[in-house]
């Protein structure tokens, strides 16, 4: 796998069923962008220690920057607190980047996890606000660049010239 061109990806927007409601997401440009081997997939709520299925949960009182400060967290629709399974998922997410030395990340937008630029906005009735995911947020801060699925003009150029790296 080149490094200059590879990917990390939200697993579900391939195909995985590892949503909370036991579902994929999937984009079928992504699947191309993995047929050409540019493409490491993960999902951190898995990789946290999360089930499938599983409660939706939403971070409360901030996004995903908040929970990495400790200003926020992350409830299920059951009242639990999973923030801790969040935190682990997201460096599970930049351990996967740094081993294949991947500064592009591709994330399924609104998730708590890995939201871009949205996110539900913590009350579970399916209001969405301004903010990223937890593992967005973690990726960022680290230097990478983290845009979403919905950027099909992105997509497809990635796919069209597999010279391209992130941008
Ligand atoms: Fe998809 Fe990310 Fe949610 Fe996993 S954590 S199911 S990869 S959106």
């Amino acid at each position: 796998m080149g490094e200059d061109t590879a990917f990390l990806v939200s697993a579900c927007l391939l195909g995985v069923t590892c949503a909370y409601d036991g579902g994929a997401r999937l984009q079928p440009e992504l699947i191309t962008l993995m047929a050409q081997g540019r493409v490491v997939p993960v999902c951190p709520e898995v990789a946290g220690g999360l089930l499938v299925p599983r409660p939706p949960a939403e971070i409360v009182s901030g996004d995903g920057d908040n929970v990495l400060d400790g200003q926020a967290r992350v409830m299920t629709i059951t009242g639990e607190n999973v923030t801790a399974a969040y935190l682990r998922g997201a460096e599970c997410a930049l351990t996967a980047a740094r081993r294949y030395g991947i500064s592009t990340a591709i994330l399924k937008q609104c998730s708590p996890s890995c939201g871009v630029s949205r996110i539900y906005d913590g009350t579970h009735s399916g209001r969405l606000v301004v903010g990223q995911g937890v593992t967005a947020a973690l990726l960022r801060r680290q230097g990478m660049t983290v845009w979403s699925e919905e950027d099909r003009i992105r997509l497809l150029s990635l796919i069209q010239r597999p010279d391209l790296t992130g941008f």
